[in-house]
């Protein structure tokens, strides 16, 4: 690991995040790379000059930091970072020295391995389009959970309030002693992924062993990653917390939901729900739910919690044209529109454009601005993209389109996931109707979506002489084939009436930034006390930048809008070692490694004793 030692050349009083700032400050590079290309020249430095004395005039850019890019073509105010941030008061910083000391020991490791290890065992599995808690008896693993949780931590036991919603859903909240912070809340869910019974073969141990191999330093088991270690990591740290007698300035409020992998219906709707009435609108200072973690992008250590989420649609589309005997058949059955219909989606796929003060495009600049190995090439158009629309398309060339993770972040997204038609093999299908999952981008919309797929197969569905409605509006009615008459009738729809709009931005600069200063000043604690790396005091501590970022899915954090706009996808995951496959998140062989597993519980510690301390939010 290379310690590197920079200093922020941003003066803490001009925020360069919003996307007005970049664009002044990039139309002054633009002016001062205009410059060096007659460097030399008189006239040219004095229309430098004269362009950097005029953005100081009007007051567009800050004279401090002009004079710091006349030195170097630093870009750090692109991507402005705040320093570590560590508890201060005496008590706090006590508790939290402890905290980490006792992080190293062989007992607490042991302890830690203990409480995650009996939680995979287990198997909290979760399924699509399960009935609700009491239909179900699958459901009752998670009373499993509830009565391992109360033997596990009984401090928090005898110490918070619990409340259940609808039966599995649990709040515990523990006041805290000024109740003019608001309470922020930590988020997790009890339930996993269910282990598909044919892969069991395929897992170095089983599932739900919880096995510790005390060789590699490895926990085994589903769940592991996804998400019990963030459940049993924020139980275990506020347990020892309370075990050194600290009590919270700030209420603290967990809310474990119990079938996020399923879509969190029953379990994060309800706790949604329940919440909003306990503590109101925008009642909660910030969110803090599995997501992000860190890892190295081009030479340097990233962390990216997540401040936006796609929306989401699931379009049936459906086909319906006369039945009969196989034997004397149409050209087309309905299985054939359909096939035509679905060949039609997958040859137009929604552009993967990326557009300016996104998250997409913010994650990049924070590349560029930091990333010690980026390609220079890239770096460039990173920079121009933001005032110049043909490097915006450079970028997409350069990185979105070759990145195929980054590029389903960027754009609408749609795969079709379920088919289904015919019941005999010599009967005309009367119907037949195929799923298209729809991840939709941050700047359109579930209303776009639809209108996008109704435009893909309109024309087609004319060529086929059918008969097209779309979210309840006729688009091609049966007088468009008068007199013969149609052929047959299209039908688009929402499939499961949960389509979901694009989350909210999370503020990342500007008013209301608070709050992610606050998250980003304990990461960079937390990584630098990780490994030692404590910074002297009032320098920036850059070992790790925190820049925003977002993931393709959503998390239970969907239904928890209203209670706050801070809401952070973070759980402070190691994803040094090769992202989902390798951590088997999904797939078989979920695995975390123990110290990747301390590293979260050492960033709890520091979040919660921050949040102590924060008095501006
Ligand atoms: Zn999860």
């Amino acid at each position: 690991m290379v310690v590197k030692d920079r200093k922020s050349q941003l003066p803490t009083s001009v925020n360069l995040g919003s996307p007005r700032a970049k664009r002044l400050a990039y139309l002054t590079l633009t002016l001062k790379s205009i410059c060096s290309l007659l460097a030399g020249l008189f006239i040219s430095l004095q229309i430098g000059h004269y362009a950097l004395e005029l953005g100081k005039r009007f007051d567009l850019v800050a004279a401090d930091t002009v004079a710091s890019w006349t030195v170097d073509v630093n870009t750090a105010g692109v991507c402005p970072q705040v320093s570590a941030l560590y508890p201060q008061n005496s008590d706090n910083a006590e508790t939290w020295t402890e905290f980490g000391e006792l992080l190293e020991t062989q007992k607490f490791k042991e302890l830690a391995i203990e409480k995650l290890s009996g939680l995979i065992q287990i198997p909290s599995e979760s399924y699509d389009n399960m009935p609700p808690p009491g239909e179900d008896p699958r459901w009752e693993t998670m009373g499993q959970v509830h009565d391992y949780l109360a033997v596990a931590f009984p401090l928090i036991h005898s110490t918070f309030s619990l409340t259940k919603i609808n039966t599995y859903g649990l709040i515990y909240e523990l006041t805290g002693s000024d109740s003019s912070l608001k309470p922020y809340l930590l988020a997790a869910h009890q339930d996993v992924v269910p282990v598909n019974p044919e892969t069991l073969d395929s897992w170095k141990y089983p599932p739900y062993s919880g096995f510790y191999d005390a060789e590699t330093g490895i926990i085994w088991g589903r769940g592991a990653s996804d998400d019990k270690a963030s459940l049993a990591g924020i139980m275990l740290t506020l347990e020892t917390l309370l075990e050194k007698g600290w009590s919270p300035k700030r209420t603290a409020v967990l809310a474990f939901g119990f079938d996020e992998e399923a879509s969190g219906i029953h379990g994060a709707k309800s706790l949604g729900k329940a919440l909003e009435e306990t503590y109101g609108q925008d009642g909660i200072a910030f969110i803090v739910d599995e997501g992000g973690g860190f890892k190295d992008v081009y030479g340097t250590i990233f962390a990216t919690p997540g401040v936006a989420e796609k929306g989401h649609a699931d379009i049936k589309v459906e086909v319906t044209s006369p039945g009969g005997h196989s034997s004397i058949p149409p050209t087309h059955t309905t299985i054939g529109y359909l096939a035509s219909i679905i060949v039609a989606f997958e040859k137009n796929p929604f552009p993967v454009e990326l557009v300016r003060n996104t998250v997409p495009h913010d994650t990049l600049l924070c590349y560029a601005s930091h990333g010690d190995a980026i390609p220079h090439s890239l770096k460039h158009a990173i920079f121009q993209s933001t005032y110049r629309d043909a490097a915006l398309r450079e970028v997409e060339d350069l990185f979105v389109s070759k990145d195929h993770w980054y590029s389903s972040l960027v754009g609408t997204t749609q795969a079709v996931d379920m088919v289904f038609g015919g019941v005999k093999a010599n009967a005309l299908p009367e119907s037949a109707y195929a799923i298209v999952n729809h991840r939709i981008n941050t700047v359109s919309s579930v209303n776009e979506t639809a209108t996008h797929d109704t435009q893909t197969i309109t024309s087609l569905a004319r060529s086929f002489n059918l008969t097209l409605k779309a979210f309840g509006e006729e688009i091609i009615s049966d007088s468009a084939y008068f007199p013969s008459g149609s052929k047959g009738h299209i039908e688009l729809s929402q499939a499961f009436d949960h389509e979901l709009e694009p989350a909210p931005r999370t503020p990342t600069f500007d008013k209301g930034s608070k709050p992610w200063e606050f998250l980003s000043g304990t990461i960079k604690a937390t990584y630098n006390a990780h490994r030692n790396l404590r910074v002297i005091e009032g320098e920036e501590s850059n070992n790790i930048i925190v820049s925003p970022g977002m993931s393709t899915g959503n998390t239970d954090t969907k239904y928890y809008w209203n209670l706050t706009r801070h809401i952070f996808r973070y759980n402070h995951k190691n994803g040094a070692y090769g992202g989902d496959i390798a951590t088997g998140v999904h797939t078989v062989n979920e695995n975390i490694p123990l110290d990747h597993y301390l590293e979260m519980i050492r960033f709890f510690s520091t979040l919660i004793l921050n949040a102590d301390e924060a008095a501006s939010f």
